[in-house]
């Protein structure tokens, strides 16, 4: 007698379930289908978004059908969503979702292992083993690196930066910081570094005042001259350097640092490096990509994010060391022999979580479907096109090109009126315009940008890490802008003149 005779109110019959996922892989299919014209946002207000939802409904007292349920909700979502799989969404760095992730992450859920210990996930653990040795093939890095998956560029940042932590400070486990009374931890960053070092340098107990700021050239790459004075004068200063963090691939221009110059330096003083290579890393396997990726190998540790450039669904971040001792010796709580001859990983013994969700199948799936080749081909595609949209900044007569690198492109828009002049006037008034231009561009709905600050100066930016945008989106993007920009330059001086 097999039969289940408990009714519990959350279990669907198998032909429940099936008529259900049936009904809601109709709906989005045709929700995929019709993407490209909807508009990228419906810019509510939050109030109407609450309306929507009937968002001070209180709880339930008695639950609903999961068809219609699973509908109505679907509905909700594609009325007020923002969506990053529009091919003229490229804003940030955030990808179209590749639907066989979509549905990877539903298969993922079904079986549900537990991703913490082999014993639990057997063959989803090898298969997130897998997905980090060819994430590490994928970028040029030998097989002796190591990793697991992580929830985004944050969390593969901060798990880099507690490998360091533990290997410049053995003792900070047991006794914190300061530890032993040991020399104060330094860690060296330059001054284009995403905000992940500032709560990394918090939560890892150093507190933001280590991080040393190195200052940028021209090409805001990071001036290793600069970063070898402040080693030599912390090392003075009987400070302990506990680790560079150098970027490949800044979020606001794409700057990869000279990571062959950087490496030499941490090779030379016995420094850990870390790369944030959270946006940029994947180009390395593309042609035409900066030749400084090339020395992504010579990194000790390095983040890397799967939902940006290999255009996975949130969430899905990597962090991979050169030796994966080092995240044991980092983040495990047993002794090390408990581990040798069992020929297996048990992934919480690498990162700071216990119980692990499968976010390597989605990951896994889209390498398996498209391959090497097929990654090479999309990020050089993307690459191209933000060198397309950056020539085209440069032949209109109201737009400036200030940047490009990787797959970014960043302008302004410049009136014919405040054309070819100078000085702080013309530029405050220049950085309060294309701030009014890019709240205008957010809410048309048929583009979706994001901003840049430039050495100072406030930027449009559009960050192609999109499967989906072709050339005639970015041929677009020219006209578009300056239709805007010139309407809200209209309203700016008609505003100022009355
Ligand atoms: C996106 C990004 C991060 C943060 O990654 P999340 O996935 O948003 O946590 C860190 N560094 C760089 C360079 C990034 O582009």
């Amino acid at each position: 007698m097999n039969a289940n005779h408990r009714s519990a109110p959350l279990n669907l019959d198998p032909d429940e379930f099936r008529a259900a996922g049936h009904a809601l892989v109709d709906l989005l299919a045709d929700f995929l289908r019709g993407l490209p014209d909807r508009p990228i946002t419906p810019s509510e207000t939050p109030e109407e978004v609450r309306r929507a939802l009937d968002a001070g409904a209180p709880l339930p007292e008695e639950g609903e059908p999961a068809e219609p349920l699973l509908r109505s909700a679907a509905e909700l979502l594609i009325e007020h969503s923002l969506f990053n799989g529009h091919p003229r969404f490229l804003g940030y760095v955030t990808s179209s979702p590749a639907p066989v992730g979509m549905l990877g992450d539903l298969l993922a859920a079904a079986i549900n292992p537990n991703v913490g210990a082999w014993r639990l996930s057997p063959v989803a653990s090898e298969i997130e083993a897998q997905t980090v040795r060819w994430i590490a093939e994928l970028i040029g890095c030998p097989p002796e690196f190591g990793g697991l998956l992580v929830s985004g560029g944050n969390m593969a940042n901060m798990v880099g930066f507690l490998a360091a932590r533990a290997a410049a400070a053995p003792t900070v486990r047991t006794q914190g910081i300061p530890g032993d009374g040991g020399p104060p931890l330094r860690v060296y960053a330059s001054t284009e570094t995403h905000t992940w070092i500032h709560k990394a340098a918090d939560i890892a107990g150093l507190g933001t005042d280590a991080i040393r700021w190195i200052p940028v050239d021209q090409a805001m790459r990071m001036e290793v001259a600069a970063l070898r004075e402040a080693l030599d004068t912390d090392v003075a200063d009987g400070a302990a350097p506990m680790l560079v963090a150098a970027t490949a691939g800044s979020v606001s221009t794409g700057a990869v640092d000279p990571l062959f110059d950087v490496a030499d330096l941490c090779r030379e003083r016995g420094i850990w490096l870390h790369v944030d290579g959270a946006y940029g890393a994947f180009a390395a396997a593309a042609e035409g990509a900066p030749d400084d990726l090339r020395a992504l190998a010579h990194a000790d540790s390095i983040a890397l994010d799967p939902h940006k450039w290999l255009y996975a669904p949130l969430e899905a971040g990597c962090v991979l060391v050169r030796d994966v001792e080092r995240l044991r010796a980092a983040f495990s709580y047993h002794p090390p022999y408990y581990h040798f001859g069992q020929g297996s990983v048990d992934f919480v013994d690498l990162g700071p979580q216990n119980s692990r969700g499968f976010r390597a199948l989605k990951v896994w799936l889209a390498m398996r479907q498209v391959g090497r080749r097929g990654y090479a081909r999309m990020i050089g595609d993307d690459m191209r096109l933000a060198k397309r949209l950056h020539a085209a900044m440069s032949r209109h007569p109201e737009l400036e090109p200030i940047a490009s690198g990787l797959s970014i492109c960043a302008f302004r828009y410049v009136p014919e009126a405040l054309r070819g002049g100078e000085g702080e006037d013309r530029e405050r008034r220049l950085d309060a315009l294309n701030e009014a231009l890019l709240e205008r561009i957010q809410r048309s709905g048929t583009l979706f940008l994001s901003n840049a600050v430039v050495r100072g100066r406030y930027a449009l930016r559009a960050c192609i890490v999109n499967f989906r945008t072709d050339e005639a989106d970015i041929d677009a993007i020219p006209d578009l802008v300056a239709t805007m920009g010139r309407e809200v330059w209209a309203e700016m001086r008609g505003a100022g003149t009355r």
